[in-house]
């Protein structure tokens, strides 16, 4: 298949000439890159790229997609990872070049950018006005705020600040037939009939373009504290969670929870990584505990941990005693993908069950998963104070990805009823995209007519990332 296709789609030359030649291309080498996703999983093609700067190019864009009953796939920075932002023909809309950061207002504690921004430089201005933006992620390099809002992506510190849904006071989008919603005024109380920027979230550009967004600023913690710990079951790290926001008044804003093969997976591949223990342990776990007060998240570390000690929920444990051991401990969690990619190859799955259920799940559903592949391995970690893990059945095996993700299928489908089962969900944070369109449609027949009704509402023509998600 080709990464361009020749012909542009009847209708589209007038919208070229009243463009800005920056706003658009139809070279090859530019739109190729474009059209691949993040793990090289899926790969497509685009007749168009359209990259707008202003909301009224924006606006133009999707007035004649709508007219001419084009179809358009919205783009980020195509880092998600369900196939969502490649373009199958579709014309494809960039937002990387608006990426201005338009306010900040510290005592409203609120951002406001344009969609391209991305995460890492919302991070630093909100951190240059003495403010957090606490959403924080691997791809946190490359992630745009509209990707990530179209996602609801979620990260490590949802337990303390929650999701994107979270975290978003007010959107300005355009909706498929070209008319804009503008709510940016940062609002936290507005008490006016249905939240429309609540549509707009998770909904993987089916509705819209995000074209900007106001965002919650939090205060900056002015002590953090971070820990590995060994345990050995999951039902202690989960116990151990629950002492620790007790005694922490809240304060636990990370919990991850890794099997020590994980671990091992990362230092045997990714290089300069060590693990801070004399001997191993089924289990580990990287908490972060962060506190208002200077110097008090590592007091109530020390003291969760003491407690743990004695209530026999910990084996072993660090807490980090420096910023540069911090990364160091931080750096284990978030190389265990490569780690994980060096060893082998991997049917992952993106799932969640209740907090309370967790440990249950991971010590009754794994072997019976690993009885049916064999030679195949659970490695399961995560979010693990969310609820979620990324529950990744890996072998060593030769032939492509696909090939072992098909040997995997019964066992993907008995991992998706186990989590049906636990009353979970078939995707925590990563969304539906292509990927698991088909699953969403078998498992939940009646939520996807609901949504395809409001799409109906908003996208009479589906012009609006058709094959996305419904
Ligand atoms: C290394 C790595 C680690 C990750 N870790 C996490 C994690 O911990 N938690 C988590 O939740 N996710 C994680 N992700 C995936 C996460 O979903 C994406 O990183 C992010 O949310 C997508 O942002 P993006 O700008 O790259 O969007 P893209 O990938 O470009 O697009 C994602 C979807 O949103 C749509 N879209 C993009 N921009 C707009 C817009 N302006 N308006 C309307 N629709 C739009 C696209 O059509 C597509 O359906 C990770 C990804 C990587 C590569």
């Amino acid at each position: 298949m080709s990464t361009h296709d020749t012909a542009l789609p009847a209708g589209l030359a007038p919208l070229l000439d009243i463009l800005p030649p920056q706003a658009w291309s139809r070279e090859g080498d530019e739109i190729a890159p474009l059209s691949a996703d993040w793990r090289g999983r899926y790969r497509g093609h685009s007749p168009i790229l359209f990259k707008p700067s202003t909301l009224d190019e924006v606006k133009a864009i999707v007035a004649a997609c709508h007219h001419h009953k084009i179809a358009i796939t919205p783009q980020g920075g195509n880092t998600g990872l369900v196939g969502g932002s490649t373009p199958q023909g579709e014309v494809l809309l960039s937002l990387k070049r608006m990426n201005q950061i338009q306010a900040v207002d510290p005592i409203n504690d609120s951002l406001t950018c344009e969609a391209g921004a991305i995460l890492e430089t919302i991070q630093n201005h909100a951190a240059k006005a003495h403010r957090l933006f606490p959403l924080s992620l691997g791809s946190q390099g490359s992630a745009m705020i509209g990707g990530l809002i179209s996602t609801n992506a979620g990260g490590v510190h949802v337990l303390r600040y929650g999701m994107m849904r979270d975290l978003v006071l007010g959107l300005q989008a355009v909706l498929p037939d070209g008319s804009v919603i503008d709510d940016l005024s940062g609002l936290r109380k507005n008490n006016t009939g249905y939240d429309l920027k609540q549509l707009l979230i998770g909904a993987e550009g089916t509705l819209g373009v995000i074209t900007a967004a106001t965002l919650k600023l939090f205060a900056r913690p002015a002590s953090r504290a971070v820990a590995l710990l060994g345990v050995a079951t999951p039902h202690n790290a989960v116990d151990l969670l629950a002492r620790m926001k007790e005694l922490t008044g809240g304060g636990v804003c990370a919990f991850e929870l890794m099997p020590w093969r994980a671990l091992e997976l990362v230092t045997q591949h990714v290089p300069g990584t060590r693990l801070p223990f004399e001997s191993s342990h089924p289990w580990c776990v990287l908490m972060e505990v962060t506190s208002g007060e200077a110097e008090r998240a590592e007091i109530l570390m020390q003291a969760g941990l003491e407690d743990g000690f004695e209530r026999g929920l910990i084996e072993d444990g660090v807490i980090a005693q420096s910023q540069a051991q911090m990364a160091q401990f931080w750096g284990l969690r978030e190389s265990i993908p490569e780690g994980e990619k060096a060893h082998g190859k991997a049917a992952k799955h993106d799932i969640s069950v209740p907090v309370s259920r967790m440990a249950d799940f991971l010590t009754q559903v794994t072997p019976k998963v690993e009885a049916m592949v064999p030679g195949a391995q659970i490695v399961a970690f995560g979010h693990v104070g969310d609820g979620n893990a990324h529950y990744n059945l890996t072998r060593q095996a030769p032939g492509a990805e696909e090939d072992f993700i098909e040997a995997c299928k019964d066992a993907t489908a008995f991992i998706y009823d186990q989590v049906d089962h636990y009353g979970g969900s078939i995707s925590a944070e990563h969304g539906i995209g292509i990927l698991k369109r088909q699953e969403l449609a078998d498992r939940y027949p009646e939520r996807v007519s609901v949504m395809k009704a409001i799409k109906a509402t908003l996208d009479p023509h589906g012009i609006m990332n058709p094959r996305i998600l419904l």
